[in-house]
């Protein structure tokens, strides 16, 4: 198979966003086709981890994220009845000035969509592709009525979690769904009582879960928004929403007195949305003319917030792979074989460490909150969680043609 020049990218999100403009770059002509008529953001606020405030950098849009985010040194939880402190996770553990960046979707989705558009690749919008078809040196991707929209010399699968293009002779296909998934609202950011560099959470058990996380704007110099989520076992959500929006603020300020101010800011439960989590991994996340990237190729619960951030790692794996290698076969083997570990690793990590903080169990939160609480101030635990939460193990940078910016010499993030 000779390299090919015209690429397809199925989706609009972080993934395939970036996926064009790293491969516009290196010379390739690819075009992104959305299923929605504009494409949008779906969704409320998340870290940008250094992982992925590296692939920003390489395509030189740290700038501009850096002008909309609010920069998290920390991950800082505490039990709401005791209040104290059973998780606090700082990324300066690694010692060489990493940090996250929260931000809001919209805003990561403005600068990449931003760029797509400025570096002239096409976005065709409107077209839910439902199908691949390989035929002679080509893909077909088709639509919905069963017609050819368009051919490629490759595919890309960016379509998200829910994909239904997915290589189907790989492994791990089925998503899996989460019992537990969570309310998300942006709000207006206060800071009285909460930490302006932190993303905080409130736990009981592991039943309850509130977190405050602060993202910055959505334009440069807009009003600084926090992403608020209440985590909820997917079962329970009807119950919720008949016991009345006022009774389950009651029990979220119980929780958190702080939060009041947050509280006051919804009106409606129409203003939370419901996210669900689901969990798979697909070994390998490559087929003849077909190569699958972010939540296509592996999505997960967000725990450990690393799901837009692996999007953006593999979409310049993918194009430092095929810039590489002349045979799109043996590019595409290159691409899967770089980032194999690092994917593997993260979505072990993910799935294991999601019942300490989402699920029904006593004992694994009493763990969290004493033995793992206690543990994680020993060294090297906290140059290792450093370097845990940064997405950082196994250095995934190298693997997808990526240069680690030199955190301490850039300019502080707008809400910072
Ligand atoms: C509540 C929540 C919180 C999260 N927090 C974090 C965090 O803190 N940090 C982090 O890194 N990650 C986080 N994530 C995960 C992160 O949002 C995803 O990993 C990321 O959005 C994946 O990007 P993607 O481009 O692969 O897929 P998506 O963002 O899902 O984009 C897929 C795109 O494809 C389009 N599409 C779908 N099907 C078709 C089709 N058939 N034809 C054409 N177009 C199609 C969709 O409309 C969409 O535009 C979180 C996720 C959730 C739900």
């Amino acid at each position: 198979m000779n390299r090919q020049r015209d690429i397809a990218i199925i989706g609009a999100g972080p993934a395939g966003l970036a996926a064009a403009l790293f491969l516009s770059r290196a010379g390739f002509t690819p075009t992104i086709y959305e299923r929605f008529d504009e494409p949008k953001p779906v969704g409320s606020g998340l870290i940008l981890q250094p992982t992925g405030l590296a692939a920003l950098d390489a395509l030189d849009l740290l700038p501009a994220m850096l002008a909309r985010g609010s920069r998290i040194e920390r991950l800082y939880g505490t039990d709401a009845g005791s209040k104290r402190v059973v998780l606090d996770v700082g990324y300066g553990g690694y010692g060489n000035g990493r940090f996250g960046l929260g931000v809001h979707r919209a805003a990561l989705f403005d600068v990449l969509h931003g760029a797509v558009k400025a570096a002239g690749i096409p976005v065709v919008t409107g077209a839910e592709i439902t199908m691949l078809r390989n035929s002679g040196d080509k893909i077909e991707l088709l639509g919905a009525d069963g017609r050819a929209v368009t051919a490629a010399g490759l595919a890309i699968d960016a379509s998200g979690a829910r994909s239904v293009l997915k290589p189907k002779a790989s492994r791990g296909n089925e998503v899996k769904p989460l019992a537990f998934g969570a309310l998300w609202a942006s709000l207006k950011w206060h800071d009285d009582g909460f930490l302006a560099n932190a993303l905080q959470q409130r736990y009981e058990r592991a039943s309850v879960m509130i977190g405050v996380l602060p993202i910055g704007s959505i334009k440069p110099g807009a009003e600084p928004l926090a992403a608020f989520f209440w985590s909820v076992r997917l079962g329970d959500t009807e119950r919720l929403f008949a016991d009345g929006l006022q009774a389950w603020k009651d029990r979220v300020a119980g929780y958190w007195p702080e939060c009041q101010p947050y509280l006051d800011q919804i009106a409606d439960f129409d203003q939370l949305a419901l996210a669900r989590y689901g969990h798979h991994t697909l070994r390998p996340p490559v087929a003849e003319r077909l190569a699958a990237i972010g939540d296509a190729a592996h999505s997960t619960s967000p725990q450990l917030g690393q799901g837009a951030n692996m999007a953006l790692l593999d979409a310049a794996a993918l194009a430092a792979a095929l810039a590489a290698h002349d045979d799109t076969g043996t590019a595409l083997a290159a691409y899967a074989r770089a980032r194999r570990r690092h994917v593997a690793l993260f979505q072990l990590l993910s799935y294991a460490l999601t019942p300490f903080y989402q699920s029904d169990s006593r004992l694994i939160p009493y763990l969290r909150d004493t033995l793992v609480a206690t543990v994680a101030k020993v060294p090297p635990m906290p140059a290792l969680l450093a370097a845990m939460v940064s997405g950082a193990l196994l250095n995934p940078f190298a693997g997808a043609g990526l240069n680690e910016p030199d955190w301490r010499s850039l300019p502080p993030a707008s809400a910072s």
